[in-house]
């Protein structure tokens, strides 16, 4: 059975650490330095069809309807006047089985987690990757090492793993565009509940 380790639970090592969970030719543990998990409710995650067709893989589609919402299209509102600009139909690249979704954040990544209790290591922030022969050996700040056969990083946009392994130190990119993610108030009275509103 090969040894594999992700680096970070967040969304993208949660859904690799499921996918090889389910092969038995495998062994996977994820070290995340935080001490939990963060489930609090707040906002919310849009997920292409293409992010669908993936996490059917790990059964999502079992995920029960009335945490997940399909809206047919999106609405782009002026921020200044509210007035409509325009509209995407989404529905348009659905499939049968893939869908447009969107759900809690903290819904996806209960989900996401549910099967690997046993296989998160809480508080290991990773402090050196060596690689001997074919085997990693990975050593965190917490003066614990581990050897594995695959090292998956996964530790997000700000990723600091990935600088100890790469000779040319990875920034990421900005380009001066700012998102910004709210609830919308129920007195702008908008009812069609089949479509995502954005401003
Ligand atoms: C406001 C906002 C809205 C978004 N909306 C959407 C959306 O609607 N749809 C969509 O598809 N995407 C959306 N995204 C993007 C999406 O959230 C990210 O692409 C996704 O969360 C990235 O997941 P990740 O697992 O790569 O990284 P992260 O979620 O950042 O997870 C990285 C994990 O690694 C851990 N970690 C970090 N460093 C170390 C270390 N040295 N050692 C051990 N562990 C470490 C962290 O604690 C964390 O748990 C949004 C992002 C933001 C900010």
């Amino acid at each position: 059975m090969k040894k594999v380790a992700v680096i970070g639970a967040g969304i993208s090592g949660l859904f690799i650490a499921n996918l090889f969970k389910r092969n038995e030719k495998y062994q996977v543990t994820i070290f995340e330095r935080n001490s939990l998990i963060d489930l609090k409710e707040g906002y919310g995650i849009q997920l292409s069809v293409n992010s669908i067709k993936l996490l059917n893989k790990i059964q999502f589609d079992k995920l029960e309807n009335n945490k997940k919402f399909n809206p047919d299209k999106i609405n782009f509102y002026s921020v200044k006047n509210s007035n409509k600009i325009c509209e995407l139909n989404i529905s348009d690249f659905n499939t049968e089985s893939c869908k447009y979704t969107t759900l809690k954040r903290s819904s996806l990544i209960d989900f996401l987690k549910k099967d690997l209790e046993k296989e998160i290591k809480f508080n290991h922030t990773i402090s050196t990757i060596e690689q001997q022969d074919q085997i990693v050996k990975i050593a965190f700040e917490n003066n614990e090492a581990y050897e594995f056969d695959y090292l998956i990083i996964s530790d997000g946009v700000f990723s600091k793993s990935k600088n100890l392994l790469s000779k040319n130190q990875i920034q990421p990119k900005f380009n001066d565009t700012l998102a910004i993610r709210g609830i919308i108030p129920s007195s702008l009275n908008i009812s069609d509940k089949k479509t995502s509103h954005c401003f």
